[in-house]
C-alpha cells in the first residue's frame, strides 16, 4: 500500500536524535525494537516537571503536590482511551513490560494450584518465560509452549492438547520481537475463553505499530514498556480488566497501596493504587502522557502503511544479497527484520555497520528458545520506527554490502 498523507521528513523533525551524525556519516537509527526516540515535546514535558512542577503525587494539598497528581492522572486517562479500556482504574502504572508481567506473576500467581497450567509460546522475550518458570517452579504448576514453525509462526493444531480445562493463565506476545511475527492474538484469547483462563497479551512490540483495543481483544491483561512508544524509560503500563484487578492481592507493599495501617493489620486501597506501592515515576508517566497525545494524534493506518513499505521494500533489497537468510517469513509481520549473512558473526556484521553509522542490534534479542529452534547463536536485527526513510534503508544496504565486503 503506498502511503501518501504521511510526511514523514516533517515528522523526523520532532526527534533531535535524528538529527545527529556519525563523522561524515547521517546516523541510522534501526533499534527501535530495542527501544523508540523521543519527539521534543516530551524531552520538553519532563524538563518542565523538574523546573516547575516536582512535587510528589497523591500525598499533598499543596499546590504542587496537586498540580503533579492532576497531571499524573491525566496520563491515567490518556492510556485509558489510547487503549479503550472501560475505566481509568483499569490502568496500572509500571516500570516497564517485564514489571507488568512480573506483578500478574507473582499476584495472580498466588491464586494457582498446583497442577494448574500456564500457557506461553516458544516466540516470547524472556520476560514472559522466566517469570512464569519461576511461578511454575515454586507452585509445582505445569508450563506449556505453543510451538513455531519455520516461518517463526504458532503452531496451533493441537490447540485441544494446549488449552485444556486445567490452563488458568495464557500469556502471549502480540508481536514477536526477533522474528517481527504479528501473532494471532484474537485466536488463542477465544479459544483460552472456552476454558475459563485468563489471558495476557505483552504488547511490547505492537502497541507503537498498530491500533489495540483491549474491549475488543477482550484480553484480561495487556503489558507494555513507555519507552518503546516514544516515551520515558522507566515506565509501562498494565492493563487489566477490573473484575479480574479485585480478585487479586497486591503486588508490593508499601505507600499509597493502603487506605489504614494499624498494629493488627492494613486495608489495602481501591484499584489503581492497590497495584502501585510507593513513589511513582511521576516524570516519567507525565512524560508518558505526552508521548502517547502525541502518537495518538497521527494516523494510525498511515504509520503502519509507511512501515510496511519499509518493511517490504528492505526485504526485497536484502533478498538481493548473496547469502542472506531472513527469519522471520510470516505473511503478517511487523516492521523488523532478522538475518544472517552466511556464516559471517552478527556481532561482526554489527560491528561494521556501527563504524558506518547504522545501529542494528545483534545477539539472541531475549529470546534464546527462539534461536535454539533455529538452531543459530543470534541474528542481525534492523527495526523499523514511523521516522525512518527508504533512503536510511539504501544507506543500510550500501554499508551492510560493505561490510560483507570487508569481511568475506
Ligand atoms: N516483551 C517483548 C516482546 C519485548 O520486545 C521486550 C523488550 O524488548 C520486553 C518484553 C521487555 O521490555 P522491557 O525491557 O521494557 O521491560
Amino acid at each position: 500500500m503506498q502511503v501518501t498523507h504521511f510526511d514523514v521528513e516533517s515528522l523526523r523533525k520532532d526527534f533531535p536524535l535524528l538529527n545527529i551524525s556519525q563523522g561524515k556519516n547521517p546516523y541510522v537509527y534501526f533499534d527501535n525494537g530495542a527501544t523508540s526516540q523521543k519527539p521534543q515535546v516530551v524531552i520538553d514535558r519532563l524538563k518542565q516537571y523538574y523546573d516547575q512542577e516536582n512535587a510528589n503525587v497523591h500525598r499533598g494539598v499543596h499546590q504542587l503536590s496537586q498540580i503533579s497528581t492532576d497531571n499524573f492522572e491525566e496520563s491515567r486517562r490518556i492510556v485509558r482511551r489510547f487503549l479503550n479500556a472501560e475505566y481509568d482504574h483499569e490502568i496500572i502504572f509500571t516500570a516497564g513490560t517485564t514489571n507488568g508481567i512480573n506483578l500478574v506473576a507473582t499476584s495472580f500467581g498466588t491464586m494457582l494450584s498446583e497442577g494448574d497450567e500456564i500457557l506461553i509460546s516458544e516466540l516470547e522475550h524472556h520476560s514472559n518465560i522466566v517469570p512464569w518458570q519461576m511461578l511454575a517452579h515454586d507452585k509445582n504448576l505445569v508450563l506449556k509452549y505453543i510451538p513455531i514453525n519455520n516461518k517463526g509462526e504458532w503452531i496451533l493444531d493441537d490447540i485441544s492438547d494446549l488449552i485444556t480445562d486445567k490452563t488458568k493463565l495464557i500469556a502471549v506476545s502480540h508481536v514477536s520481537n526477533s522474528l517481527g511475527t504479528i501473532n494471532p492474538v484474537e485466536k488463542i484469547i477465544e479459544e483460552g475463553k472456552k476454558f475459563g483462563a485468563k489471558i495476557l497479551v505483552d504488547g511490547a512490540q505492537a502497541i507503537q505499530h498498530f491500533k489495540v483495543d483491549v474491549q475488543k481483544l477482550d484480553c484480561d491483561f495487556y503489558v507494555f514498556s513507555g519507552h518503546k512508544v516514544f516515551g520515558p524509560t522507566g515506565t509501562g503500563i498494565l492493563y487489566g480488566k477490573e473484575s479480574v484487578l479485585n480478585a487479586m492481592p497486591p503486588y508490593q507493599g508499601g505507600g499509597d497501596m493502603i487506605k489504614t495501617v494499624s498494629m493488627s493489620g492494613t486495608v489495602y486501597n481501591e484499584l489503581p493504587h492497590k497495584f502501585e506501592a510507593g513513589t511513582p515515576n511521576i516524570a516519567g508517566v507525565i512524560g508518558l502522557g505526552v508521548a502517547i497525545e502525541w502518537f495518538m494524534s497521527i494516523d494510525t493506518e498511515a504509520v503502519a502503511a509507511h512501515e510496511n513499505d519499509l518493511l517490504v521494500y528492505a526485504h526485497e533489497k536484502l533478498s538481493e544479497i548473496e547469502g542472506i537468510k531472513i527469519y522471520g517469513t510470516s505473511d503478517k509481520k511487523c516492521s523488523l527484520i532478522s538475518f544472517l549473512v552466511g556464516d559471517l558473526h552478527p556481532y561482526d556484521v554489527g560491528t561494521l555497520l556501527n563504524q558506518q553509522g547504522v545501529a542494528v542490534r545483534t545477539g539472541h534479542h531475549c529470546t534464546q528458545p527462539v534461536m535454539e529452534y533455529y538452531g543459530i547463536p543470534g541474528t542481525i536485527r534492523a527495526s523499523f520506527s514511523l521516522y525512518n526513510t527508504k533512503e536510511e534503508v539504501d544507506y543500510f544496504i550500501k554499508a551492510l554490502k560493505r561490510a560483507i565486503r570487508m569481511l568475506s
